[in-house]
């Protein structure tokens, strides 16, 4: 059976004392409700990873890198490596990203090795696909995803791919307000579920977990969540503000 998750993606956004308040209201929802077989994950900005791990250590509240480094060591200055992270008590980290692939120029390739990495260190990876605007307008959305997945963890062996979550987040959704309708996510996570059956088999698809992504909020997130292909939601700007963010987790 595979597991619902709601991971926030805080991008660059928070400063000290805010991040630790609202990794704090989290975890007092968390230690207040029972949540079985569903999986809250925040992805706050690596310098604030500690502190997220420490706050959570008696918690169930899960953490998430927002980058990882395709090096395990070195001079690359700026850097995090998929060791930092384990090091740390972070299990998650978001890889693919649109704005990683847009603004520092990820390629598929480069992906993949990410993912390989985080493998190799126990960091489960959270490998965002989805087409831009003129993709989906020219209705070649399906063939982007397709591709994003075969060139990234489509490499894996089933084992390694067992542990991989998957985001589906179209890039015209994300922060802009509009979402994809309950019926287009749908649609997607149901041919991206068809794509893994393809390459593997049925039972990796069905334990795989495919999340939505773009504006997902307190007022859709049921709608979204409802869909059987739909086993939660990334969340950006919503998972800034601890009661929006705590109503999507209840709309699991
Ligand atoms: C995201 O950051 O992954 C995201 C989907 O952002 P937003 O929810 O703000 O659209």
């Amino acid at each position: 059976m595979r597991t619902k998750i709601v991971a926030g993606n805080w991008k660059m956004n928070k400063i000290f004392e805010e991040a630790e308040g609202l990794i704090s209201a989290i975890i007092e929802f968390m230690d207040e409700n029972e949540l079985e077989n569903k999986a809250v994950i925040i992805c706050p900005p690596s310098v604030y990873l500690e502190l997220a791990t420490d706050l959570a250590a008696e918690s169930d509240l899960l953490v998430g890198g927002q980058n990882i480094s395709n090096f395990e060591s070195g001079a690359y200055t700026g850097e995090i490596s998929a060791p930092m992270l384990s090091s740390m008590g972070v299990d998650f980290c978001i890889i693919g990203r649109s704005e990683r692939r847009k603004y520092f120029n990820e390629s598929h390739e480069l992906l993949a090795q990410k993912v390989n990495i985080a493998l190799k260190h126990q960091i489960t990876p959270i490998f965002c696909c989805g087409e831009l605007l003129p993709e989906r307008e020219a209705g070649k959305h399906f063939d982007i995803v397709k591709t994003q997945l075969d060139e990234s963890v489509f490499h894996l062996k089933k084992g390694d791919f067992a542990n991989v979550v998957i985001a589906y987040e179209p890039v015209w959704a994300i922060g802009t307000g509009v979402t994809a309708s309950p019926a287009q996510a749908q649609e997607m996570h149901a041919f991206i579920r068809g794509l893994i059956r393809e390459k593997f088999d049925k039972e990796t698809a069905e334990n795989t977990s495919i999340l939505y992504g773009g504006s997902c909020n307190a007022k859709n997130a049921n709608e979204l969540f409802s869909n059987p292909d739909v086993d939660g939601g990334l969340i950006g700007g919503a998972s800034l503000d601890a009661e929006e963010f705590i109503k999507i987790i209840q709309a699991l």
